[in-house]
């Protein structure tokens, strides 16, 4: 008996379908794309129920002819290739003519268009494929496409939706990409009959990333522009101090067209390689321009993926260029550095840096502070220490070497403790070295912690002790001021949606105006921690979980991220008695060997090792 058949022509629609439109978020990617194509200049996106119940846009483009409206609903159908040609050099957005086939194959759509030059629009409706006769209608000028019960016949594919606010959330994200690369064209997203944002034609991007990211985000961006090579780059890069927990805020466009590329985010990163911490993204808004047939798109249906002809060279201009740019600003830090030293940490007055400068340079002056008090003579009275002012960039490498080389042994905190409680005999030494590592004798050799990891190692087990077993919330404090923080809208809604672990973390926070929020009450545990970027993070910790969500492992990316803030850190001179208190932590913490990130917090060496490698260099 024959068991193949050809599948019908809905259910072919309805596979690609698949392929193409996995939420309401696909759909008004593909319905933009398409109005841009069509030349629009002003573009509305009205939502109802996260896309659920409706998504429809309207712009004002070139319009449909009236015998071309059934057409388009038909798969394969494109008005934007004709030949081969045409597919090796895309130059619109859509191209493969299945979008519309199949948004037409699971809901319920209505299209409304007008031609330029025409008396009249014409309107047709599809309802799963099931086409009306096209009627003609009242409408001005360009086109509009309502679509409404997405997956309504499918209830396998609906059940997969998720709550509103997360598929706005996605939403907003494919609304956020088009608008930041359409900056000539006006946009307009209304979520149930709520403005969400009101963009007018610009030539001004940093305006416009100013309005759809937070103040944060767009706060001291470097602009760079160059072209060599055919490749014209133009870039908005941040400063080192607002690098994220995630790289959600990094926006590459070729052509336009937003894309994810790992050479490009290999590339970014790598500039800022030794700037910010090693698990830190850079924030990053990149425009490429180069030849339409110098790459291709048509590798992925959603066309975020494609296929550089010549990778290496995209991404050593890339790094190239933002590294120069880093470099520059880097050396203004160096100087304000020395300025500092010579004014003797009079800082406060200048009233033109920004807070997370401010903050570091107290840190500086701190440790100077500190290091001035602890050390038995003043550095300058030390005949070999010396700085070499005309080359300001060595001067702090030559500065801490020498510190171990010179400083009297006071320094370095060697009088004797008894830090193992299991061997009350053992006199051990301990010492902190370049005020990041702590080196203790053990039994049969030595140890070097590092005070950063095991600190954070201590604190993720109390969490995990606090949040997971005991299923506590985190103590918190009352803050005096609310501190006031700006959000964008996906982000209020990601605070709305989480407000379960913020209850848990011991954060009260509440919307306080339009685009911003305010933070009542905070851990005790992050009495030191810069409360606003904190949320920052833990907002996109939070809001990149929506794409896998496993409520375990997010909250423990959330435990992460909180013992690594609230954790000592590397640069932080210590106390004996911190020392020591460290070190007993130590011992009341299983597996504390590895910090969260799963890299060392301790090394061990043994008498028998260190005379294994004297022994070696006296051959
Ligand atoms: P593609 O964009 O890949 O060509 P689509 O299925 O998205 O395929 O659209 C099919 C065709 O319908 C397009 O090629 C275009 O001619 C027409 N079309 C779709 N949306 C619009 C619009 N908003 N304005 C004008 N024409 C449109
Ligand atoms: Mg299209």
């Amino acid at each position: 008996m024959s068991k193949i058949k050809v599948l019908d022509k809905n259910m072919i629609n309805m596979i690609a379908a698949g392929e193409v439109i996995e939420r309401p978020a696909s759909v008004v990617k593909e319905m933009l794309e398409n109005s841009i194509d069509a030349g629009a200049k002003n573009i509305i996106v009205k939502i109802e129920d996260g896309g659920k119940r409706l998504i429809s846009v309207t712009d004002d483009g070139c319009g449909i002819a009236k015998e071309d409206i059934p057409v388009a609903f038909e798969p394969h159908a494109t008005s934007k290739i004709k030949t081969i040609d045409d597919l090796t050099a895309i130059k619109s957005m859509g191209f493969r003519g299945e979008a519309l086939a199949s948004i037409g194959s699971i809901a319920k759509v209505r299209i409304v268009s007008r031609e330029k030059d025409a008396i009249e629009a014409y309107a047709q409706e599809i309802d799963c494929s099931e086409k009306s006769a096209v009627m003609p209608a009242s409408s001005s000028y360009g086109t509009t496409i309502e679509v409404r019960d997405i997956f309504y016949k499918l209830p396998a594919r609906r059940k997969f939706l998720r709550a509103s606010s997360t598929e706005m959330t996605h939403i907003t994200e494919q609304f956020t990409r088009i608008a930041l690369s359409n900056c000539n064209i006006g946009f307009t997203l209304i979520h149930n009959d709520r403005q969400k944002y009101r963009l007018h034609p610009t030539d001004n991007v940093v305006s416009r990333i100013k309005t759809l990211m937070n103040e944060q985000i767009a706060s001291d961006l470097l602009s760079i522009e160059t072209k060599e090579k055919d490749i014209k780059i133009k870039a908005y890069i941040g400063m080192p101090a607002n690098a994220r927990s995630n790289n959600k805020y990094q926006y590459t466009f070729l052509n336009g067209r937003f894309i994810r590329d790992k050479f490009i985010i290999h590339a970014i990163k790598e500039a800022y390689r030794g700037l910010i911490e090693p698990n830190k993204h850079p924030v990053a808004f990149l425009f490429i321009e180069m030849p339409y047939d110098s790459y291709d798109v048509n590798v992925h249906p959603s066309k975020i993926e494609i296929r550089f002809d010549n990778s290496s060279l995209v991404h050593s201009q890339i790094l190239g260029i933002i590294k120069e740019k880093l470099r520059s600003i880097e050396l203004d830090v160096v100087s304000s550095f020395d300025n500092l030293t010579a004014q003797n940490g009079n800082i406060a007055a200048d009233a033109t840096i920004s807070r997370s400068e401010y903050i570091r340079r107290e840190r500086i002056k701190d440790a100077m502070e500190n290091f001035f008090t602890k050390s038995s003579k003043p550095i300058s009275t030390q005949g070999k220490f010396s700085f070499n002012h005309s080359t300001a960039n060595n001067a702090g490498a030559n500065r801490s070497q020498r510190i171990s080389e010179d400083l009297p042994k006071s320094y370095y905190n060697t009088d004797s403790v008894d830090i193992a409680q299991n061997q009350p005999d053992k006199k051990n030494t301990i010492l902190q070295i370049h005020n990041s590592y702590i080196i203790y004798q053990t039994p049969d050799g030595f140890a070097i912690v590092d005070q950063h990891a095991l600190h954070e190692r201590i604190i993720y087990e109390k969490l995990c002790d606090r949040l997971v077993r005991n299923q506590k919330p985190l103590e918190s404090q009352k803050l005096l001021i609310p501190e006031p923080i700006d959000l964008t809208t996906a982000q209020q809604q990601a605070i709305e949606d989480n407000k379960e672990t913020f209850n848990k973390l011991g954060i009260d926070i509440e919307q306080f105006g339009p685009k911003s929020c305010a933070v009542h009450s905070f851990p005790t545990l992050l009495k030191d921690a810069n409360i606003s970027s904190f949320v920052q993070d833990l907002l996109d910790v939070l809001m990149d979980s929506t794409i896998t969500p496993d409520a375990e492992k997010l909250l423990h990316s959330i435990m992460d991220m909180t013992a690594c803030k609230a954790a000592i850190k590397a640069g932080k001179p210590l106390s004996n008695e911190e020392m020591v208190q460290l070190l007993r932590d130590k011992e009341l913490v299983d597996r504390a060997s590895r910090c969260p990130h799963g890299r060392p917090t301790t090394i061990k060496f043994t008498i028998e090792e260190l005379e294994k490698k004297f022994k070696r260099t006296g051959f």
